[in-house]
């Protein structure tokens, strides 16, 4: 029997839709797992990536941790997939790139309505921000990007059982929506 093909998951700037998502091919979850060994992602609880075959990124690049995880993303995955809008173009927390960093922290932790205790955090745990929240692809080489928020279950099915089988990606435009 051959290997299983490794799969990590992460989120960065995401709201984890898109691994809900992804628990929502329900029973098919079955089918995939005779073809895929999951590495680090939540569904494992897995902390530290290995060597894997694919990589499925949910979520945007919006602070220092962000960058970092998928450097190491892209480091140990031969194939890496942009999984949804925040990971394609920023998605909602690109809304704040309107905005000057120092402006939207003051609004969200001082000034904004109902704070009390009012305060801009400043520990050395927290990932420091970036100035603006990135696209994964302005930050490393992206092989596929797979659309939708999220994309529905039903996509990401197609596009794994695709994948996994050498296919060329052939999402039907019924499963390509937005809601
Ligand atoms: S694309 Fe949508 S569902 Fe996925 S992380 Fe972003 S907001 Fe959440």
């Amino acid at each position: 029997m051959s290997a299983k093909i490794k799969v990590a998951t992460t989120s960065l700037a995401g709201c984890f839709g898109c691994h809900m998502s992804l628990l929502d091919i329900d029973e098919r979850i079955l089918a995939l797992v005779e073809l895929v060994e999951f590495d680090r992602s939540p569904l494992t609880d897995i902390k530290q990536i290995g060597a894997c075959d694919l990589g499925l990124i949910e979520g945007g690049v919006a602070n220092a941790e962000n960058v970092e995880v998928l450097r190491d993303f892209r480091r140990h995955c031969k194939i890496l997939v942009a999984v949804g809008a925040c990971a394609i173009s920023g998605g909602i927390p690109a809304m704040r790139n309107s905005f000057a960093l120092a402006d939207c922290l003051t609004e969200s932790y001082v000034t904004g309505i109902g704070i009390h205790n009012p305060g801009v955090p400043n520990d050395p745990e927290i990932p420091l921000l970036l100035n603006q929240v990135h696209p994964i692809h302005e930050v490393v080489k992206v092989d596929y990007f797979l659309p939708g928020c999220p994309p529905s279950g039903d996509a990401i099915w197609t596009f794994l059982t695709e994948l996994l089988a050498g296919q060329p990606i052939s999402l039907p435009y019924t499963q390509l929506h937005y809601d």
